[in-house]
């Protein structure tokens, strides 16, 4: 017998490996198991298991097996057939996709700990008969609390996993994983029972009296349940311990880092016929129990959540269990509140501020069906549900989907591929659907890849969308007859609106897509501009911090006083972010209390703090980048600002407008969403442009039509599929001679081959349009073609062609080489 193993290192094949007779019972597909690997051991992943193993092995160079970490697999077949499809589908190591899928799988054999249980006396029997090697693993326990288990098999020689999970499978031991380097301390809850009744005559205490009566009524009680019901109970509860009238015992509690997420009591509402017919839709797919994917176009504040929350709802009820991915999960814990007060605690999320202990944790309740719902960003796509029902991707236009590192792995896209494997319903939702998924839901049924299309057009209740007007910034000062005066950062109109809003008492959001508070710094003198020295971008100035600051590496500096070309003092600060919009708008606004919401200001608690704080309206005006537009429902905000909405217009990319008007359209939805109507404000310096007049209007479809027509004239997705390679290294040099390399090898290909040569477009290889970012040197060859499947096997020739795939080729040892399959980033 023979197993395919993935070990996690950047190679693209799988291992072989010889199963001793005495495992092959045990052994399983999706398990972790301890293999030999150049001279060490290694752990990876079982893949499959076959009765031969490939001929053009010498049988002799086939390693044995070590041992199984685990004997619970980690993942199941549908599992890893998944996996294997993303590895082939974005060409990434099969190694790199196990680790994305099983978190920190290599570090589980070292996190694993064991702690022998204080069981009450008469359940301690099977501890007599243990095999002597689990006798003594058992004694390595005795009074040591917690055990890493690989300290227990040093302890005890010859002694493997799989016999040590024995003593799981008899119950005689709690398994924790845990950091092994920083001690987390193990969260365990202490539970109390009676161990004998009371003697005649024998007397209690009234806390005592107390303690006896809630363990009569409930059997087993935990400590922190006691302690809520009564003052101090330790004495007693020691006493009634030491008469041997209770035992108590400890076991393992998962951790739970949103339990303080605040569960929203449900809203029932009647479903509004648009929500109506979308549910429909998608139980006529789970009641004949197949796949199909559905995109979910429905405007901000359509209720989208609420078709989420009942299509859920259905499918639990027929037994199945579902997967929710959202595009940034910190800045939505009212996504989630809703969720708990709907579902409760059967709910585990997934979120990037979880330690790999705590990952594993919320990956086991998973693994075990002790929770029915995932919440997660990106990366959730993997979590090992089992009988996975539905799939809902929230905002499923959001770039960060999309993975920029490791495997370039599209969560939206794979969660159709999964959705496939599983018969489950996938439902793609956005107010502005990607024009890929939007385009998928227009092609004529029956043509492959056809998603359906739920179209909510009209808010919920009858609200209106809110009125936007888009404010003409060029060449305008406040004062024509001041000239002296700075241009204003914000218009007469948005100013007079803003002071309303005050007035009135209500909220206000104001979008800038920079943060910091000059992006650009240069000598008065000479002309000479600030820039990173590892990137080829200028520097970004700071004031808080009174630095100067790269945002695409590490890189920053005390504010100069002086410029280190010509030592002139007069230093000019040029254009605006968010924190000197954020003085501005405060001195304009003496009394208003504002907060700002960006990348500086905001992680981890106090992103939470600010959200929460705005909500409760402590605070009336939140100005921010990007992070502002996010999916939230402030019902108090009326009026909504946008400043410089040409500048993600101005980038070297064919998807610029479609994000302008992705983000224009989201941060206009985030006005008027309660009672109140809402008021928009666009300022630009190019307002003709068709991305913001359809905003304005929000018009969807006039967007779409006229965005769809571009692509096709110029032969880009959705009308062609990309393959972009990315090449980057120190040395400008190396990374051309790679890119030549590459490139060569694809044109031998398209000569080779005339199907290539009239189907396939090869641009580059160029310069990218970041020419350096964190001291590397980056250049890009792009392929496309109208057919996925030609473009798919062309790149697959060319790459083992360049020495792609195999482990020996050191052609570019320095150089790093990305294939970047349905790339989103262009820059
Ligand atoms: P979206 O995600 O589409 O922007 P939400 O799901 O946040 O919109 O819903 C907007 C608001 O409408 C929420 O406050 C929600 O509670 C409310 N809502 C949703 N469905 C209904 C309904 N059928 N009737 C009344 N109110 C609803
Ligand atoms: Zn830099």
């Amino acid at each position: 017998m023979y197993i395919q193993v993935a070990i996690d290192i950047p190679l693209f094949t799988t291992f072989t490996y010889a199963v001793p007779p005495a495992w092959q019972a045990a052994v399983q597909p999706g398990q972790l198991v301890q293999v030999p690997f150049r001279n060490r051991s290694k752990t990876g992943l079982v893949m499959s298991i076959q009765e031969t193993h490939d001929p053009a092995l010498k049988p002799a160079s086939i390693k044995n097996l070590i041992d199984i970490v685990d004997l619970e697999p980690l993942l199941s077949t549908t599992g890893l057939e998944f996996l294997n499809f993303v590895a082939d589908y974005y060409f990434a190591p099969i190694g790199e996709v196990v680790r994305l899928a099983v978190p920190s799988a290599v570090r589980v054999e070292g996190m694993k700990h064991y702690r022998l249980r204080a069981l009450p006396e008469e359940e301690s029997g099977p501890m007599q008969e243990l095999p002597a090697l689990l006798g003594e693993a058992v004694e390595a326990l005795r009074g040591q609390g917690q055990v890493a288990i690989r300290t227990i098999k040093e302890a005890v020689r010859g002694l493997t996993y799989v016999q040590l999970s024995e003593l799981e499978t008899l119950g005689l031991v709690d398994v924790f994983y845990e950091e092994e380097k920083a001690k987390v301390r193990a969260r365990t809850e202490k539970y109390y029972k009676i161990a004998r009744p009371l003697a005649i005559g024998e007397r209690l205490g009234a806390t005592q009296e107390a303690i006896f009566q809630l363990l009569k009524e409930h059997k087993t009680v935990t400590l922190t349940t006691l302690r809520a019901s009564m003052k101090s109970p330790h004495a007693s509860l020691r006493g009634m311990e030491e008469r041997g009238l209770i035992t108590s015992w400890s076991e393992e509690v998962y951790r739970d880092p949103f339990a303080d997420a605040p569960a929203t009591a449900p809203k029932l509402f009647e479903p509004t016929p648009a929500q109506a017919q979308a549910l429909e839709k998608i139980a006529e797919a789970r009641r004949s129990n197949r796949f199909e994917g559905f995109v979910l176009h429905g405007v901000t504040g359509s209720g989208k959540t609420e078709v989420y929350v009942r299509a859920i709802r259905e499918t639990l009820e027929a037994g199945r269990t579902a997967l929710v991915l959202l595009p940034e999960i910190a800045l939505t814990p009212q996504f989630v509140g809703v969720f708990r007060g709907h579902f409760g605690e059967r709910i585990a999320v997934l979120h990037s501020g979880l330690s790999q202990a705590e990952k594993f944790d919320q990956w086991r309740r998973i693994k075990r069906n002790e929770v029915e719902i995932v919440i997660g960003a990106r990366s959730a796509i993997f979590a090992p549900l089992d009988r996975l029902g539905i799939i809902v991707v929230d905002e499923e236009h959001d770039a960060s989907f999309k993975q920029e590192e490791g495997p370039r792995y599209h969560a939206r896209d794979m969660a159709l591929v999964r959705g496939n494997l599983e018969r489950a319903q996938v439902v793609l939702g956005s107010a502005t659907p990607s024009l890929e998924s939007f385009h998928k839901s227009q092609l004529p049924a029956g043509e492959p890849g056809r998603l359906t299309y739920l179209p909510m057009p009209d808010r919920v209740a009858a609200r209106p969308l809110p009125r936007v007007s888009i404010v003409d910034m060029r060449g305008g000062y406040r004062a024509p007859n001041a000239p002296k005066l700075p241009p204003s950062l914000i218009s007469e109109q948005l100013t007079a609106a803003l002071g309303k809003t005050f007035e009135r008492n209500q909220q206000a959001i104001i979008f800038l897509n920079r943060r910091g508070f000059s992006p650009c710094v240069l000598c008065e003198s000479c002309g000479h501009v600030f820039q990173c020295p590892n990137c080829d971008v200028s520097l970004t100035y700071h004031r808080r911090q009174e630095a100067l600051r790269c945002h695409h590496c590490d890189y920053a500096l005390r504010m100069p006083e002086y410029c280190p070309e010509c030592a002139h003092t007069g230093l000019g600060r040029k254009g605006t972010g968010t924190e000197k919009l954020e003085g501005y708008l405060q001195e304009l606004f003496g009394q208003t209390r504002i907060a700002r919401l960006d990348r500086d200001t905001s992680s981890g608690k106090n992103l939470q703090k600010i959200i929460a704080q705005f909500r409760e309206h402590e605070i009336d005006l939140l100005v921010g980048t990007q992070m502002v537009t996010k999916g939230h429902d402030f019902p108090g905000v009326t009026t909504v600002g946008v400043v410089g909405a040409e500048m993600s217009l101005n980038f070297p990319d064919f998807r610029a407008a479609e994000r302008t008007f992705q983000l224009l359209t989201q941060v206009a939805g985030r006005a008027g969403r309660g009672e109140l109507p809402g008021v928009v404000f666009i300022q630009t310096l190019m307002p003709d442009h068709y991305s913001l007049m359809a905003a304005q209007r929000h018009d969807y479809a006039m967007f779409a039509a006229h965005e769809l027509r571009m692509r096709k004239e110029l032969h880009y997705p959705p009308f062609t599929y990309m393959i972009a390679l990315k090449f980057e290294a120190v040395s400008e040099g190396a990374t051309i001679q790679a890119a030549r390399d590459y490139a060569a090898a694809a044109q031998r290909q398209i000569r080779h081959n005339p199907k290539f040569a009239e189907g396939i477009t090869m641009l580059g290889p160029a310069m990218a349009p970041m020419a350096r970012i964190n001291n590397r040197a980056r250049w890009q060859l792009t392929l496309k073609s109208a057919s996925r499947p030609l473009l798919r096997q062309f790149v697959r020739l060319f790459l083992s062609d360049a020495g792609h795939f195999s482990a020996g080729n050191s052609a570019h040892k320095n150089v790093r080489i990305v294939v970047d399959v349905d790339p989103l980033n262009m820059l």
